[in-house]
């Protein structure tokens, strides 16, 4: 019996916006395959969607035209209350994908990576703040205590997630009043960003079926630690590992060595994808543990490339975390832009930089130089600059999509970048909340 015939009355498709906002129709459970086939009529415009809902229009994304949005009918998943879940893409009602399609444009680059023998394993980290959870006196960062506390949230998420066939890793409670995190498990990169967005949707309803709130803003509160949407990576030549059982450092390979190169020497030009909302600049700096540091490390924390070194015994599960990104990045952009970029080093032999060993705020002005160490920008102007003149930008993404994506980011900022970061963070808190 297929799933929608097994009780189920509805199935929702989700998007993610430029924004990083899921967006998506519903139909009956009988329709389902109408979803997968026809797919539901969408504006363009919803691709020029802002975070408040707001219209940022552009010459390609206006009133006139339409899309289909049809769900990926071998990704769908139960949701519980006889709902079914699958992700998205974008199409011209010819039937031919659309450009503006996010979800595709990671495909492309998955099979870039196949194309050239290679595949990619992607581990999200998930963090968010459950406004209502516990009280500030009663709080502790990592705390057992705390976690405890939220049994009864985190036995309600899990068996959503089992349902789901969402693959949790881990939870714990992270620095921030009533943040917590959850990792996910490795998988295929579009997979990966499947089930991030599926992690999002579950977190939200489950928090909304306890009395709470989830937010997964960069900021939830001014003043407070961020939300960040760490990203792990791991590269591998059929069996063999790219990032362990090499002679260079911590056992690179010299195509590991190139990847790794790729995206450190890119990130700075793919910020406004990863980074790019109002919000952002305020979590993205020194001490806040977001990675703003343009530099790779073993095990740095304020690097925004930490080396992950696999457990001894292990050493084939070795991993690079990307730690700039946060959860304002629609996770197929964000992925196909990072893996867009250890591609092309590795295409074009980039030439790792110095490691940073230490916390990059320590160097001296000489030694950053020396090793080419900059604070990621966060301005939207260098920001949007930078993305338009990134070839990787251009390759991975194309012009429909950086189109969408800049106008979006630009009048985010023209709305809001000179207001109040306590009113705008109060304001957004739960625009990412599904
Ligand atoms: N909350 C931090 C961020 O915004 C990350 C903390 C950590 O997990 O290291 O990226
Ligand atoms: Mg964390």
């Amino acid at each position: 019996m297929t799933l929608e015939a097994e009780n189920h009355s509805l199935t929702v498709g989700s998007v993610v916006d430029m924004a990083g906002v899921t967006r998506g129709k519903v139909v009956p459970a009988a329709r389902t395959t109408n979803f997968q086939d026809t797919g539901m009529g969408a504006s363009p415009s919803w691709n020029v969607f802002c975070v408040d809902d707001a219209l940022a229009f552009t010459p390609k994304f206006s009133v006139e035209g339409d899309l289909r949005l049809r769900i990926d009918k071998r990704e769908l998943r139960p949701l519980g209350h006889g709902v079914l879940w699958a992700p998205a893409n974008f199409h011209h009602q010819n039937g031919t994908v659309a450009e503006v399609c996010t979800r595709s444009a990671l495909a492309r680059v998955e099979l870039r990576l196949a194309d050239a023998g290679m595949s990619a394993l992607i581990g999200h980290e998930i963090e968010f703040v459950l406004v209502g959870a516990v009280p500030p006196e009663r709080w502790s960062a990592y705390g057992l205590g705390v976690v405890l506390e939220q049994h009864a949230f985190i036995t309600s998420l899990l068996a959503a997630a089992e349902l789901a066939g969402l693959p949790v890793e881990q939870f714990h409670a992270e620095y921030g009043h009533n943040q917590f995190e959850i990792s996910l498990a490795p998988r295929r990169p579009v997979e990966a960003a499947d089930n991030l967005v599926l992690a999002r949707i579950l977190i939200s309803s489950v928090a909304r079926e306890h009395g709470l709130s989830a937010s997964f803003s960069p900021l939830p509160t001014a003043g407070e630690s961020g939300n960040g949407a760490h990203m792990h990576m791991s590269l591998a030549s059929g069996d063999v590992p790219l990032f362990s059982g090499g002679d260079g450092p911590h056992g690179l390979t010299s195509r590991g060595a190139s990847a790794i190169a790729g995206i450190v020497g890119n990130l700075g030009d793919l910020m406004a994808v990863l980074a790019g909302s109002v919000l952002s600049a305020e979590r993205l700096k020194p001490g806040m543990w977001s990675g703003a540091y343009q530099c790779w490390g073993l095990e740095n924390r304020e690097a925004a490339v930490r080396f992950c070194a696999g457990a001894p015994g292990s050493a084939s599960s070795s991993n690079v975390e990307v730690k700039c990104v946060d959860p304002t990045a629609n996770p197929y952009l964000s992925t196909a832009v990072i893996l867009g970029a250890a591609l092309e080093g590795i295409e074009g032999d980039a030439r790792l930089p110095p490691e940073v060993t230490i916390n990059p705020a320590l160097l001296t002005d000489a030694e950053r130089d020396h090793a080419g160490v900059r604070i990621l920008s966060a301005r939207i102007e260098e920001q949007l600059t930078a993305l338009a003149a990134s070839p990787v930008a251009t390759r991975v993404l194309g012009a429909h999509i950086i189109e969408a994506l800049s106008s979006v980011r630009r009048r985010e900022h023209e709305t809001y970048g000179a207001a109040d970061i306590a009113t705008v963070a109060e304001k957004l808190r739960f625009a990412w909340t599904s």
